[in-house]
């Protein structure tokens, strides 16, 4: 095993055990549900913003252990950062997430979502992880329900 599949490994098992973020939010001012038909993945992702900065976000939802770490760690990331990083960072991590596997992925300025590259090495499991960006996407898109199907 890669030492990157290692960090992946352990990432995920940390996040699953004990996810950040991992509560609703009664004064959200932006929410999605997202659904993951394949696996049987729910999540709610809940945001605040204040003007264009978001000042909280976390999740709720029931899913298997790669979709709830991705969360964990998308809500870990996203905190304080603007509407328009939080677009970026997510058209970022989907182009990572759906590239053809062993091609080049740019990690630089990911931080630690760079683990989450691991996951395009397992086709089946690309929609548990990108669930959760999907959601928040939907969610500051004005949003509410988005399938990955
Ligand atoms: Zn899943």
């Amino acid at each position: 095993m890669s030492d990157l599949s290692e960090l992946y490994q352990d990432m995920i098992l940390d996040h699953n055990r004990s996810p950040r973020n991992f509560r609703a939010m009664p004064d959200a001012t932006a929410l999605a549900h997202g659904h993951n038909p394949l696996c049987g993945d729910n999540v709610t992702i809940y945001v605040k913003l204040e003007g264009e900065r978001i000042v909280d976000v976390s999740f709720e939802g029931s899913g298997c252990a790669i979709s709830k770490a991705s969360a964990s760690m998308m809500t870990a990331e996203l905190k304080g950062k603007t509407r328009e990083e939080a677009e970026t960072l997510f058209e970022r991590v989907h182009d990572m997430l759906t590239r053809e596997a062993g091609t080049f992925v740019d990690i630089e300025g990911l931080g630690k979502l760079a683990v989450l590259s691991g996951v395009s090495e397992f086709p089946a499991r690309v929609k548990c992880a990108s669930l959760p960006w999907h959601t928040v996407h939907t969610a500051l898109e004005g949003g509410e329900t988005v399938s990955t199907e």
